[in-house]
């Protein structure tokens, strides 16, 4: 899932306002596309192309407010891509959506973009024997983990005490926590995808894309001739996607970086992302969130001095685009994210030697070179 942690610059508080926003953008960016002669409900589904067709499926009390399906009408199978959190909120118009749409689910496919419950929680009632559900080779194994044992889901506990959150007094309840309170909770079928694997829906065919860093197994599809990307959540409009570190077996935030370079090389006129609004200039996006992450690194290296210190206290002295006044009122949700951000930066730093790390009973320190 997400975070927010650069504000919304679409001036949108309120859904039905943002709706009509995107409603407007399509049509206007996307005229000579656009069928007036379909209508739904609700505004809930909209068509944005030729047999495509944007779900809106609500993602209660979350920040990110909605989660983007893509439908994509095939010949012989038709493509769902992502599916919202498994919670009767999302199942309600997912399952609407698809009525309205005459989309029999056996012969609709199902694609993950990566296994956040906010993407992949509502699979277990998409499923059937009859359709296949693709997704990253290593969100597969993500997803596999997380149900054989739910606590892998919680591993956040470990980062929490090597982040040095726990050892500040934090309360933690990882079953609260909506990764692993709106996960799927039964084992299906998944099909693994892997770089330059082809996927087809109908007059599209996409490429698979392998961008981890958001999460790893993170894929994104790419139509070369109609030059679209399905995104997920590797570059979102309005909002910067979390790069958290959870486990201290990779540099999440040198892998997304290599992964938006990847994906600046092509060709892509088009971006239908996770959240948020679809958008057309996806160089000047990726742009934007690389100086975001440049200005970030810079942060962190004025804040970190001779003196160890742990993510969590680095975090504390981090800018946030929130609206708390201290780190102490923060939520200790966002204290979580903030800390995964703090030492996805971090151990960035420390993997291209440009700060030292130590550990002591399993917390880890950081301080200048
Ligand atoms: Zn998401």
């Amino acid at each position: 899932m997400a975070i927010i942690t650069a504000r919304s610059d679409c001036g949108c508080s309120d859904l039905a306002v943002r709706c009509n926003r995107l409603v407007k953008f399509c049509r206007a960016a996307l005229s000579p596309y656009i069928s007036t002669g379909e209508r739904f409900s609700e505004d809930m589904i909209n068509r944005i192309l030729p047999d495509v067709y944007l779900i809106e499926i609500p993602l209660p009390k979350n920040p990110l407010r909605v989660l983007n399906s893509y439908f994509f009408r095939g010949g012989e199978r038709n493509l769902l891509i992502d599916t919202g959190f498994n919670l009767q909120d999302c199942w309600v118009v997912m399952e609407d959506a698809l009525r309205q749409l005459e989309a029999g689910i056996d012969d609709t496919d199902i694609f993950l973009t990566h296994a956040h419950s906010d993407h992949a929680g509502l699979v277990e009632y998409l499923a059937t024997p009859n359709n296949r559900v693709l997704m990253g080779e290593q969100a597969v194994l993500i997803l596999e983990m997380g149900l054989r044992d739910r606590k892998f889901l919680a591993a956040s506990a470990l980062h929490l005490h090597q982040s040095g959150l726990l050892a500040a007094g934090a309360p933690f309840t990882p079953g609260e926590e909506a990764v692993v309170k709106y996960a799927s909770n039964k084992a299906v079928r998944l099909t693994k995808l892997r770089e330059g694997d082809r996927v087809k829906a109908g007059r599209y065919d996409f490429i698979c894309v392998e961008t981890p860093g958001h999460t790893p197994g993170h894929v994104c599809l790419y139509e070369p001739n109609k030059k679209i990307l399905v995104a997920g959540d590797h570059i979102l409009d309005s909002i910067t996607p979390n790069i958290g570190l959870w486990t201290l077996n990779r540099d999440a935030l040198g892998e997304y970086l290599r992964s938006l370079d990847k994906t600046a090389e092509l060709e892509v006129e088009l971006v239908l992302p996770g959240h948020r609004n679809i958008f057309q200039n996806m160089q000047g996006r990726i742009a934007d969130i690389k100086e975001h992450h440049a200005r970030r690194i810079q942060n962190v290296l004025n804040i970190v001095g001779r003196e160890a210190m742990t993510a969590a206290q680095a975090a504390a002295q981090m800018e946030w685009d929130l609206t708390y006044k201290t780190w102490d009122d923060f939520p200790f949700n966002q204290k979580m994210h903030a800390a995964a951000e703090a030492m996805a930066h971090l151990y960035h730093l420390v993997c291209q030697k440009r700060l030292k790390m130590s550990c002591a009973e399993g917390i880890y320190y950081f301080r200048a070179l």
